[in-house]
């Protein structure tokens, strides 16, 4: 209960609070509590993460740190649309369709192999491919609906090329590829939408890990 109590606090201060912060600069915005969730991160998991690699969705929910959002996400606030066998946020669906279109006039096709994954997917997956390829039960981006991985996108690929030159500008992000910290190995194919704003962030933050990328993927 105290430990609930305590989550529970963390969260209510981002819903308040993100609203008033008027920083400009996406790399300064909400720093406060970014170096809070650093906190609790290093609390929880006993792993440390610099807040610069921390920030919010447009859910307000954590972006670059292992946590089980399963714990806190609001399925019932949001609307769902069907897609390729799978379910996706309304706003992620949307956003989906627009980089679809882009993507599909310059030859980057971009179809979902997956998206949502349910708790006991989850288990599945990480017998199956262990825990270094898989989050823990409820960690997993995927249980939000807003996170797809993409058919044929290997790190090799003009499409994974075209997704960090464009992706950015429909709210996505290939938010295992850049994560210092993370257990799990870099995956070009998952993407998942933050909004546009944090997807600014995030292309910010790892922009020279971004261009590398884009020069390495030029010359293949
Ligand atoms: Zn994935």
């Amino acid at each position: 209960m105290k430990n609930y109590k305590h989550i529970l606090l963390l969260f209510l201060l981002p819903y308040s609070l993100i609203a008033q912060d008027s920083t400009k600069d996406p790399l300064q915005k909400y720093w406060k509590l970014r170096v809070n969730l650093s906190t609790y991160v290093a609390q929880k998991e006993g792993i440390d993460i610099d807040p610069k690699y921390i920030y919010y969705d447009f859910m307000n929910l954590p972006i670059g740190i292992p946590f089980n959002y399963l714990e806190y996400i609001r399925l019932d606030k949001y609307q769902y649309v069907d897609v390729d066998n799978d379910k996706l946020i309304l706003p992620a669906y949307q956003a989906y369709i627009d980089m679809k279109k882009a993507g599909s006039i310059h030859n980057a096709i971009i179809n979902i192999k997956s998206s949502y994954r349910n708790k006991s997917t989850q288990v599945y997956m990480m017998n199956k491919y262990g825990d270094q390829h898989a989050e823990k039960p409820g960690y997993s981006e995927h249980h939000l609906l807003t996170t797809i991985d993409i058919r044929y996108c290997g790190e090799n690929t003009k499409l994974f090329l075209w997704l960090l030159t464009h992706a950015h500008e429909y709210g996505w992000i290939p938010s295992y590829y850049f994560r210092k910290d993370s257990q799990i190995r870099k995956e070009a194919w998952h993407w998942r939408f933050v909004g546009k704003d944090a997807a600014q962030w995030y292309r910010s933050t790892w922009e020279n890990e971004y261009k590398a990328e884009i020069i390495r993927l030029e010359h293949i």
